[in-house]
């Protein structure tokens, strides 16, 4: 049975708005850490590279500010009684890390497991061109997520994800994702949208290196730019993905996952889809603490902070005044957003995507339209699937039985 969901925003929550400002002050739950701040190969649309101030940082994490974190991570899960804590291994590309460095880390996550009960899961965001085989064991032998970023067929990926001397990445990659589909490794590919082409040739390629689990990301940009629009490519994605589930699921899409959550009223698991604080915090190679890390596609020094590892706890960041301004922003949204019907499902866009040197983070997503449409055409279509059965066996539709509530 599926009970009639919180399709849009309701009345109740329009009004919740204002108390919504105040939601509940919870521990750092996630981190993402930097180990590498620097990549090998040169992709035209990285958002990290945009913001120079990376190059001040040091190359590769030290066992120094290993120790160090390791230690904050021990006393954070500790103090809060956390029952798990996941870390994003990330770069610039975290497999320059090397492969000691991820065993060490991998082992030393296994002893604050057995001392304080708080599961650590690892992943890490790869570009793969480093993969081989002693990768995949170290991946499998410490229970490393993997997530690979791919933008689907060669001719698609290889138009951004280059080398430095200009030449496609595509092969190493998909060569990359083949061996993790091949082994006992937790892995999903991450595509970035480019909507001159059809999500077909996504779907299609995805399904033909054997991924089940992807993402394929709408392309960052902040309101001060103007993005191409993704509206058609994410309805056809949709229609693509109903199809492939429709007698069983075979598919996990994440945007697409993520959207009907949030449609559905309950908080989707990534931060970019629904109303909720995003209270990420970024651990970069030399122990610094700095905002979410995809914020300093506003530009230079925009997600630096004055805290570090050595001198502040994990928390400590809360007090920060730029990591404050970022979670607030996240939910304080703009005067459109707050009327829009999506405005729970949505949460005024990614949090970048709102970004304008005029107002800040004031403002609906660059892709606001798009969002729009996709909601919209997503409400229609769920409507239409989803119903509720009585407990006489009737099944009424979900529309009906929304009426019926109303009108009773
Ligand atoms: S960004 Fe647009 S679609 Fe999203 S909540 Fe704001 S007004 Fe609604």
């Amino acid at each position: 049975m599926v009970s009639p969901p919180g399709i849009g925003m309701s009345a109740d929550a329009q009004d919740a708005l204002p108390d919504a400002l105040g939601f509940q002050e919870q521990p750092i739950s996630q981190l993402l850490v930097k180990v590498a701040s620097r990549c090998n190969i040169d992709c035209s649309y990285c958002y990290w590279f945009r913001d120079a101030s990376v190059y001040d940082k040091p190359k590769l994490m030290s066992s120094e500010v290993l120790l160090q974190l390791l230690q904050r991570i021990e006393e954070h899960v500790a103090r809060h009684s956390l029952i798990d804590f996941p870390i994003i291994l990330h770069g610039g590309e975290p497999l320059l890390w090397g492969i000691d460095n991820f065993h060490r880390i991998a082992a030393a996550c296994e002893g604050i497991t057995s001392r304080t009960g708080c599961d650590i899961p690892i992943a890490v965001t790869t570009n793969g061109v480093l993969i081989d085989d002693e990768w995949l064991n170290c991946f499998e032998a410490r229970n490393i997520q993997v997530a690979i970023s791919l933008d689907g067929p060669e001719h698609i990926h290889d138009l951004h994800r280059k080398t430095f001397q200009g030449t496609g990445t595509h092969a190493a990659a998909e060569r990359a994702a083949r061996m993790l589909a091949s082994r006992d490794i937790a892995m999903s590919a991450l595509a970035v949208c480019n909507p001159a082409y059809p999500p077909k040739e996504y779907v299609e390629f995805f399904a033909s290196c054997g991924i089940a689990n992807y993402d394929i990301m709408i392309p960052d940009a902040t309101v001060d730019e103007t993005p191409a629009s993704v509206g058609s490519f994410y309805k056809g994605l949709f229609d693509l993905w109903l199809e492939a589930n429709r007698s069983k699921p075979t598919v996990n899409i994440r945007i697409i996952a993520d959207m009907i959550t949030a449609m559905l009223g309950n908080n989707s698991p990534t931060e970019g889809v629904g109303y909720k604080p995003i209270e990420l915090c970024t651990v970069m190679t030399d122990g610094s603490v700095e905002a979410h890390d995809v914020l300093r596609i506003a530009g230079d020094g925009f997600t630096t902070t004055k805290f570090n590892i050595f001198e502040h706890a994990i928390d400590d960041v809360r007090n920060e005044p730029r990591w404050k301004a970022a979670r607030d922003a996240s939910i304080q949204l703009s005067g459109k957003c707050q009327q829009c019907k999506f405005m729970n499902a949505c949460g005024g866009g990614y949090l970048p995507h709102r970004f304008s040197r005029k107002n800040g983070y004031d403002n609906p997503s660059v892709y606001c339209d798009d969002l729009y449409s996709m909601f919209e055409n997503m409400q229609s279509v769920l409507e239409s699937h989803l119903y509720v059965s009585k407990p006489d066996g009737e099944r009424l539709g979900v529309r009906d039985a929304l009426a019926g509530r109303v009108a009773g």
